[in-house]
C-alpha cells in the first residue's frame, strides 16, 4: 500500500508560512504583495481557477486585482492592460489565465510581462534562468511537485525519473527542476515508443498528459513514488488524473491523489513566487 501525500495539508502548511512572512513585511516594513489575474472568456474551469487564486490570495493577506474581460476584447487591448500593470507599483506579479481564446496571441503577450512579475515563469527570459539555474521564480506546477517530494523525504539524487508529457509549463520545466536535484531524467510524449517499458524503469513517475486512466499498475516498478499532474473527467464526469489509481496504489510507496495531490500545490507555489516578487520589488 502505498503512503498518500496529501498535498492539500502540504500546500495548507506552505500557505500559513507565506501568511507569516506577509504579516511581518507588513508590519515592518508596510509591503503587501499584490497579485493581478487576467482572465478572459467564459471557460468555467478557467474560472474556477481565478477564483480559487483570488480566496487564496485573501488567505495569507496579498492584495489582488482581477481583471475579467469579455472573449471580444483584442489583442491590443489585452497588451495595454499589461502595460498599464507592468507599471502599477501595488501590483507585483501578473498572471494571464490560459488558454485564452482563439485568435488571441498567449505567447506574445506573456513576453510583454516585465520578468520580474512574471510569477507564472513562463516569460523566456525566466526559462532561460531556469535552464541556467538561477532563478527568482519557479513554474508553479513543477516547484509544486518539488515541494511534495522534499515534504514526503523523497531526494531525487541518483534517482530515475521519467515524466509523461513534454508542454512548456509542466513537462519539461519539471524535467529541468529535477535535474538540478540530480536525478536522471527521461521525458516521454505522445510519439514515444514502448511507453510502459519506459515508465517501468522509473523511481520517480510523473505524469502530466490529460488522458484518465493512462498509467497503469503494470507500467509502475514497485516502490516507484507516482506523481499525478494530469487532472480530466472520467466517464462519471468525476475529477481524477492520468494514473488508474486502483492498480497502481497498491505498487506503489507513495502516490498523490487527484483531487488534492499537485493541484492545490500549484497555487501555493504562485503564492510563493509572487512573495518572492514583492521582496525583490522592495528591495528586501
Ligand atoms: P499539454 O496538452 O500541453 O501536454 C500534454 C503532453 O502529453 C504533450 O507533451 C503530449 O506529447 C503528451 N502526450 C499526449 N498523449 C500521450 C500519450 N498517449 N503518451 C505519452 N504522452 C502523451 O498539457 P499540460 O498543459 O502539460 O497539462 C497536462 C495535464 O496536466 C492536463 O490534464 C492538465 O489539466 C494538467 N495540469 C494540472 C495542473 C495542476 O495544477 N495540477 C497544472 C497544469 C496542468
Amino acid at each position: 500500500m502505498a503512503q498518500l501525500i496529501d498535498g492539500k495539508a502540504i500546500s495548507g502548511a506552505v500557505k500559513e508560512q507565506i501568511a507569516q512572512q506577509v504579516s511581518s513585511m507588513q508590519e515592518e516594513q508596510g509591503i503587501t504583495p499584490g497579485l493581478a489575474v487576467v482572465l478572459v472568456g467564459e471557460d468555467p474551469a478557467s474560472a474556477i481557477y481565478v477564483k480559487n487564486k483570488e480566496k487564496a490570495c485573501e488567505e495569507v493577506g496579498f492584495y489582488s486585482e482581477m481583471y475579467t474581460l469579455p472573449t471580444s476584447v483584442t489583442q491590443q487591448e489585452l497588451e495595454d492592460l499589461i502595460h498599464t500593470l507592468n507599471e502599477k507599483e501595488d501590483i507585483d506579479g501578473i498572471l494571464v489565465q490560459k488558454p485564452l481564446p482563439k485568435g488571441l496571441d498567449e505567447k506574445a503577450l506573456v513576453n510583454l510581462i516585465r520578468p520580474d512579475k512574471d510569477v507564472d515563469a513562463f516569460h523566456p527570459e525566466n526559462v532561460g534562468h531556469i535552464m541556467q539555474g538561477d532563478f527568482h521564480f519557479l513554474p508553479c506546477t513543477p516547484a509544486g511537485v518539488m515541494e511534495l517530494l522534499r515534504a514526503s523525504d523523497v531526494n531525487p539524487q541518483g534517482k530515475r525519473a521519467v515524466i509523461v508529457g513534454r508542454s512548456d509549463i509542466v513537462g519539461k520545466p519539471m524535467a529541468m527542476l529535477l535535474l538540478h536535484q540530480n536525478a536522471t531524467v527521461t521525458i516521454c510524449h505522445s510519439k514515444t515508443q514502448n511507453l510502459a517499458e519506459v515508465c517501468q524503469e522509473a523511481d520517480i513517475l510523473i505524469t502530466a498528459v490529460g488522458k484518465t486512466g493512462l498509467i497503469t499498475g503494470d507500467m509502475v516498478k514497485p516502490g516507484a513514488v507516482v506523481i499525478d499532474v494530469g487532472i480530466n473527467r472520467d466517464a462519471k464526469g468525476k475529477l481524477c488524473g492520468d494514473v488508474d489509481f486502483k492498480s497502481v496504489e497498491p505498487k506503489a510507496s507513495y502516490i498523490t491523489p487527484v483531487p488534492g495531490g499537485v493541484g492545490p500545490m500549484t497555487i501555493s507555489m504562485l503564492l510563493k513566487n509572487t512573495l518572492a516578487a514583492a521582496r525583490l520589488h522592495s528591495g528586501l
